[in-house]
Parts: structure tokens; C-alpha cells; sequence
């Protein structure tokens, strides 16, 4: 039955069959007029600097709300199958690093050597990234590092959107879970994805974007550096701009 009629015919005789003589309608006489100044004025939150939190009722059973540390999150990861590039991917790479870690750096997916240790930033990229670090006097291991991606995209090439749309979930938990100071976005992938924009990394660099509250800079992605070192002094300035505020 699938008539709005039809439906309230039913209704209506069902009432009569379980003995209801009469039914309830709504008041049909005018609303009272609210005077206005008995509204009170409403102060609303400062933009930008919101969220909605994840809704949680008798209903909501989703795992990835219910794990409570990094270790659990991977968990999920590791048998998923939400994107295809789960048939390709020999070890998922969920991230690693000190759940308290004050920075979090963000790169795309994982590559080769990624994929094959299961752990982020161990080839040519990832040495590269300890050196940046380095500079700024962070050891690798005082910094969270995971991608938007948890499993390597076939050839190294850019994970397509819909593949991004079902993985980010991850990331989000790991970013409520650890609460970072900073997150260091590197790449057009990191950026976009974490600033749900499509603007280019040249439009978003040298400024402080905010995920959720946490303020988020904006680099170029070491891969990039090694095919290009011209942006290496422009990334040791993005990378300094982190750093400072880790220290605010
Ligand atoms: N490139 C990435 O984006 N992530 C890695 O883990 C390695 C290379
Ligand atoms: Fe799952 Fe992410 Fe791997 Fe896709 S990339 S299979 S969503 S873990």
C-alpha cells in the first residue's frame, strides 16, 4: 500500500476496530503571535570553528565510532574491503606513531615499500620527511604520520575520489582520537581532502587552514621535493610555520 489515502483509510478502521470513537486532531485556531521580545537573542558559535559531533543512539553501531584507540583503528583496517584498492594491496598502512604526538603529518597513500612493510614514509619519501623533521628537531618518532589512503593505489597513482570518500573515515578517528596540535598536510591530496576543497596546493600553502578546530599548514608533499628541490626551500618555511605553533 503505498497510497496516502488508502493508508489513512486503514489507520482510521483500525481505530474503530480496536475501539477509538474518536481521533484526535491538531488545534485549528490561530497560534498565539509570539511577541518579539520575548525571543532571546541567540549567540551563535564562531564560524569555521564547529563540527557536528558523530550522532550516537540505541542504533548507531558503526565500529569506527566505538574504538577508542589507534590500535583499534587498525584493526578495522586491516581486513577492510569499503574501495577497490583493497584487491590490489598486499599490507595495509595505517599510520604510526605516539598516540600524544603534537604534530601529525598527512601524506596521500602508501607506495611500494609502504605496501609491502606495512608501515608510512619508509622509502625514498619517507627518508626525505625524517630529514624535514629533523629540522624543525623532531625525531620521526615523536610525530604521528598515516595517509589519506590506507591502501596503496595501483601504480602509485592518485586515489580517485570515491576511493578517498571511503577511506577518510579512518583518518578522521585517528585525528579525534589523537588531537593533535598541528596537522601538517602534505600534498594536494592531504590538503584537499582535510579542507574539503578543491583548491591547488599553491592556492592553500603559506596560510592557517583548520580541521575541526586544529589548525592544519599546508606543504608540499616530499615525493614532489625529490622530483623537484626548487620547493624545498618554500616547504622548510611551511615546516617552520608548524613548528611554531606546535610551540604556541
Ligand atoms: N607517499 C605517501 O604519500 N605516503 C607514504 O606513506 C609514502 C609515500
Ligand atoms: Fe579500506 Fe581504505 Fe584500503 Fe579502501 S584504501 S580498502 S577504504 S582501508
Amino acid at each position: 500500500m503505498n497510497d496516502g489515502r488508502a493508508l489513512a483509510r486503514a489507520y482510521l478502521e483500525q481505530q474503530r476496530l480496536i475501539g477509538t470513537d474518536a481521533v484526535p486532531l491538531p488545534p485549528t485556531a490561530a497560534p498565539v503571535p509570539v511577541q518579539a521580545e520575548s525571543i532571546a537573542p541567540v549567540e551563535l558559535p564562531p564560524a569555521g570553528l564547529t563540527f557536528d559531533p558523530p550522532a550516537r543512539d540505541l542504533f548507531t553501531a558503526d565500529p569506527l565510532q566505538q574504538v577508542t584507540t589507534l590500535a583499534g583503528v587498525a584493526e578495522l583496517v586491516a581486513p577492510c574491503t569499503r574501495c577497490r584498492l583493497c584487491e590490489s594491496r598486499n599490507k595495509t598502512v595505517p599510520g604510526e606513531g605516539p598516540a600524544q604526538a603534537r604534530l601529525v603529518c598527512v601524506g596521500e597513500g602508501p607506495g611500494r615499500t609502504e605496501d609491502e612493510t606495512g608501515r608510512p614514509f619508509v622509502g625514498q619519501a619517507g627518508e626525505l620527511l625524517t630529514k624535514i623533521l629533523g629540522a624543525i628537531g623532531l625525531s620521526r618518532d615523536q610525530v604521528y604520520i598515516c595517509n589519506v589512503v590506507k591502501c596503496r593505489p595501483p601504480q602509485n597513482r592518485t586515489p580517485l575520489y570515491d576511493e578517498i570518500a571511503a577511506c577518510v573515515p579512518y583518518l578522521h578517528r585517528q585525528l579525534d582520537l589523537i588531537k593533535p596540535r598541528v596537522i601538517l598536510a602534505m600534498g594536494n591530496t592531504a590538503a584537499q581532502t582535510l579542507l574539503d576543497t578543491k583548491q591547488s596546493l599553491g592556492a592553500l600553502r603559506g596560510k592557517i587552514h583548520r580541521f575541526r578546530g586544529t589548525p592544519v599548514i599546508v606543504t608540499y608533499h616530499p615525493a614532489a621535493l625529490l622530483r623537484n628541490p626548487n620547493w624545498k626551500k618554500p616547504t622548510w618555511d611551511d615546516v617552520r610555520i608548524a613548528h611554531r605553533l606546535l610551540d604556541d
